[in-house]
């Protein structure tokens, strides 16, 4: 039987109402949750991702504020205006979109967001948070994930987990927050030998690499939970995720589309740790 697909849109549709109406009942304690966002320069799937979210929070009537600085920006320049935003009543959470251009420090830069006010939790507190068991603020892709898993209804105590990729803002968190869920955690990376039999082993199959059709049917269990965090611009200019869709549906449990997937709960768990953040 094909793989169920989970839709990724459908949900975060659902997570955005809820949080509009949880804004509306601020709004009569008035309370506006605000949320920043900082795009350097002129990469265009950047300006892309930001646009998303901006639209995202006119939609759950978050104030949005939209700094644009030029590429040339200084190390200093982007740090005062982190300042600023930290300082700003109005402004509950601030995102730095990345990449930053190579002449910028993007680790000092995500240092310098306060940690009450860092909604992609990239910020090393709310990462040491998430370390101890006490997550605070948590990266919103892996938080998006882990969702989705909910949405299947499948235990994770106690499941083989498997995490392909093990950067610190998709694959680190997320196998820390399977942890949490008592699942037993394999983190693989570019070093990893022997990742296809691995894979097989899992009952929930994460890939975050950023290689087109990197995950095959051969590399999945019957029945396994399989969800593509990869987003891989083609050729043809068509998105592709990590996970070759056409040959992992046939023998997955359960999988998410690219796009369709992921991609829509990131931007929602965002708008939910803004919520957060404002609720605080
Ligand atoms: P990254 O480049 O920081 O990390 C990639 C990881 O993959 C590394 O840990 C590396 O060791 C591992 N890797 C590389 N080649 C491998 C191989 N052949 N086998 C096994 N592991 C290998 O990337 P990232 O920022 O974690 O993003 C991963 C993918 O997820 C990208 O396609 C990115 O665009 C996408 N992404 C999507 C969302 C979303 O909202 N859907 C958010 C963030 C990232």
């Amino acid at each position: 039987m094909a793989a169920r697909i989970l839709d990724g849109k459908a949900l975060a549709a659902e997570v955005l109402s809820g949080i509009a109406n949880e804004v509306a009942r601020l709004a009569q304690r008035g309370i506006q949750p605000g949320l920043a966002a900082i795009l350097v320069g002129d990469d265009a799937a950047s300006r892309v991702y930001v646009r998303n979210k901006v639209r995202a929070c006119e939609q759950t009537g978050v104030r949005s504020k939209l700094i644009e600085l030029p590429a040339t920006v200084t190390q200093q320049g982007l740090v005062s205006v982190v300042g600023e935003l930290n300082r700003d009543p109005e402004i509950h959470g601030i995102l730095v979109q990345l990449p930053l251009p190579k002449h910028i420090d993007a680790a000092r830069i995500l240092d310098a967001v306060s940690a009450d006010k860092d909604v992609d939790g990239f910020h090393p507190q709310n990462l040491g948070a998430l370390v101890a068991g006490t997550p605070k603020l948590v990266p919103c892709t892996p938080a998006g994930v882990m969702r989705l898993l909910a949405k299947t209804g499948a235990a994770l105590a106690g499941c083989s987990a498997v995490v392909i990729g093990r950067s610190t803002i998709v694959g680190k968190p997320l196998a820390l927050l399977l942890l949490q869920e008592n699942a037993t955690v394999t983190v693989c990376h570019s070093k990893t030998q022997g990742l296809e039999e691995i894979a097989r082993r899992a009952d929930v199959l994460i890939a975050a690499v950023g290689r087109a059709k990197l995950v095959t049917g051969a590399m999945v269990k019957p029945g396994a939970c399989v969800i593509d965090v990869g987003i891989n611009r083609l050729a043809d200019g068509s998105l592709a995720g990590d996970v070759d869709f056409e040959s992992v549906r046939p023998v997955a449990g359960w999988l998410t589309p690219v796009p369709g997937g992921v991609g829509p709960m990131t931007i929602a768990m965002l708008l939910e740790n803004c919520l957060q953040a404002a609720q605080r």
